[in-house]
C-alpha cells in the first residue's frame, strides 16, 4: 500500500475511459484537469467517467480542477504546431488570429502592452525563447533565440516584467463555478501572488456555500516564495509547479525552494505537492532516465503526499507505463523514508493540545509495535489528517459515511480511505475496523492494528482514544 499520492493530469491521451481505468488501476490517485487546455463539455466527460469508474470499482478517486489563472498562452495555431527555428522572426498580437509561421496571438493583450525592447520571452515552460527587437502599438516582433515546436496552448513567460494581469478572470470564474456545480473536490490556483489572491477564490466559494472544494495554491512566481507563509496558511495545500517556477526563477533554485516549501507545508499541516518533469522522457520512451527516477524517489523521501504527473500523462505515448513505473519507485523508495525524522519534526511544530498529543502518541506507538496499520473511524477527517502529518510507518485507513470525506483524504499521505456505516457504540466501532482490517489487509496471527479517533463520533471536537488490536 503506496502512500505516496499519484496525480494524473488527463489529456488527449488518457480521455478514453479505458485508458482512465488502466491509469487508476495501475496506481493514480487523483485525476488532475488542467483549465488551461479543457473546456467544460470536456470536464463534463471525464467527470462522467470518473463517477463510473468510481462506482464500478469501488473507489472515490477525487477530481483537481487547475484554473488558468492570470498566465499568458499561445492561442490556436494551424494544425496546432509549427517549428520555431532560430534567427528567425516571428509576430505576436492578441486579436484571436490563428497563427502560423510568421505571426500568433496570445490570450493576453497586457504581453503587447508591457514587455519592453529586447524583453526575454520565454515559450513551453522555457524550452523556446524569444527577445523582443520592435513594439508596435498593437503587435511585438520578436527573435527567436533558441528555436523549438511550438504547440497551441503552450505558456509564454516574461520573467521579471509584471503584465498587471488581474488574478481572476472572467474564465477563471466561470470555471470555479463549473467546479462547484460539479462537486469538485480540488481546486488549484495558478500564479498566487500573495494571500489576497486566494482570499478572491474563497470569497467566491464562500458565495456559493461551497465548504467541499480544498483550495491547493501553486507556488510558481517569486512573489509567491515571498509570500510562502500566509500562502500556506490560507490554503489547504500547495502545489511547487515546477514548469513555471523554472522559468521565472533561476531554474537551479527550483530543487532548495521545492524543499523550503515542503518543510513549510509539513510544518503547517498543509498538503505539499510537487509537479511537473517528474518523468518526461516517458512521454516518448518506455523507460524514465535515472536522473528522473533520484528525482521521483527525492520527492518520495521528502516525505510529500503527491506527485503531480502532467505531459506524461496527457499527451504521452506511454501513460499507463508511466503511472505503473512511478508507483514502482514509490513502493521501493517508501522503505528509506526517515519515518522518525518526520514524526520528529511534526511533533516539534505541533499545538499542545489533546488530539495533537494523542495524535504523536498513537504513530509513535504504531512505530514501535510495527502495527499493521492505524484505522480511524471519522465524520470530519480531522484526526486523519493530523495523524497523516505524524507520517506513520504504517497505511492510515480512514473510515467514514461520508463520500466527500473520503475523497478529500485520499489525497493525504498514508490515507486509504473506505465507507462505513454510521456506527452507535464503541464495541460496534471496534468491530468495524476489526471487519475492515480483515479484508483490506491481509493480516497475520498476532498482527497489530491501532483504532484511535473521536468518540461520540462527530460529537466531539477532538481526538480522544486508541484502543490496540491483535489478531
Ligand atoms: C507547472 O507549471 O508546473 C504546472 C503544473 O502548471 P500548468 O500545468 O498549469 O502549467
Amino acid at each position: 500500500m503506496n502512500k505516496t499520492k499519484i496525480i494524473a493530469t488527463v489529456g488527449p491521451s488518457t480521455t478514453a475511459k479505458k485508458v482512465l481505468m488502466d491509469i487508476i488501476a495501475n496506481g493514480v490517485d487523483i485525476i488532475r484537469i488542467n483549465m488551461s487546455h479543457a473546456t467544460h463539455a470536456y470536464c463534463k466527460k471525464i467527470i462522467n467517467e470518473l463517477n463510473e469508474i468510481n462506482q464500478e470499482l469501488k473507489l472515490h478517486v477525487p477530481i483537481m480542477l487547475d484554473l488558468a489563472g492570470p498566465e499568458v498562452r499561445v492561442q490556436k495555431i494551424e494544425h496546432d504546431e509549427i517549428e520555431l527555428l532560430p534567427d528567425t522572426m516571428i509576430e505576436i498580437y492578441a486579436d484571436g488570429r490563428i497563427g502560423n509561421g510568421e505571426s500568433i496571438s496570445v490570450n493576453h493583450k497586457e504581453l503587447i502592452e508591457y514587455v519592453k525592447f529586447n524583453s526575454i520571452l520565454k515559450l513551453d515552460d522555457g524550452k523556446i525563447t524569444l527577445q523582443v527587437i520592435d513594439k508596435l502599438e498593437d503587435y511585438i516582433r520578436c527573435k527567436v533565440l533558441t528555436g523549438g515546436l511550438l504547440k497551441t496552448g503552450k505558456s509564454v513567460n516574461v520573467p521579471g516584467i509584471n503584465l498587471h494581469l488581474p488574478f481572476l478572470s472572467e474564465k477563471d470564474k466561470s470555471d470555479i463555478l463549473f467546479a462547484h456545480k460539479n462537486h469538485v473536490d480540488f481546486l488549484a490556483l495558478s500564479f498566487v501572488h500573495d494571500g489576497e489572491d486566494i482570499l478572491e477564490v474563497t470569497d467566491l466559494l464562500i458565495d456559493q456555500k461551497d465548504d467541499h472544494m480544498s483550495v491547493i495554491s501553486k507556488i510558481e512566481c517569486e512573489s509567491a516564495i515571498e509570500e510562502i507563509d500566509e500562502i500556506i496558511r490560507l490554503s489547504d495545500g500547495v502545489m511547487v509547479a515546477r514548469g513555471d517556477l523554472g522559468v521565472e526563477i533561476p531554474l537551479e533554485r527550483v530543487p532548495g525552494v521545492t524543499k523550503m516549501v515542503i518543510s513549510k507545508c509539513h510544518s503547517a499541516g498543509k498538503l505539499s505537492i510537487i509537479a511537473t518533469d517528474l518523468m518526461s522522457s516517458m512521454e516518448y520512451s518506455m523507460e524514465p532516465t535515472r536522473a528522473e527516477v533520484s528525482d521521483v524517489a527525492n520527492a518520495v523521501l521528502d516525505g510529500v503526499d503527491a506527485i503531480v504527473l502532467t505531459g506524461e500523462t496527457t499527451m504521452g505515448l506511454y501513460p499507463v507505463e508511466t503511472v505503473s513505473m512511478m508507483e514502482k519507485i514509490i513502493e521501493s523508495t517508501e522503505i528509506d523514508i526517515n519515518y522518525y525524522e518526520l514524526l520528529d519534526k511534526a511533533m516539534r511544530t505541533e499545538k499542545q493540545d489533546i488530539t495533537g498529543a494523542l495524535a504523536y502518541s498513537v504513530v509513535e506507538c504504531a512505530d514501535r509495535l510495527k502495527t499493521r496499520a492505524i484505522v480511524i473511524p471519522t465524520m470530519t477527517g480531522k484526526t486523519v489528517k493530523k495523524i497523516s502529518r505524524f507520517r506513520p510507518s504504517c497505511p492510515i485507513i480512514a473510515l467514514s459515511p461520508h463520500e466527500d470525506v473520503l475523497k478529500e483524504l485520499s489525497m493525504y499521505f498514508g490515507v486509504y480511505a473506505y465507507p462505513m456505516k454510521e456506527v452507535k457504540s464503541f464495541d460496534k466501532l471496534i468491530e468495524t475496523a476489526r471487519k475492515v482490517m480483515v479484508s483490506k489487509v491481509a493480516l497475520k496471527p498476532f498482527d497489530k492494528f491501532i483504532v484511535t479517533g473521536g468518540y461520540p463520533l462527530g460529537e466531539t471536537s477532538h481526538t480522544n482514544f486508541m484502543k490496540i488490536e491483535e489478531l
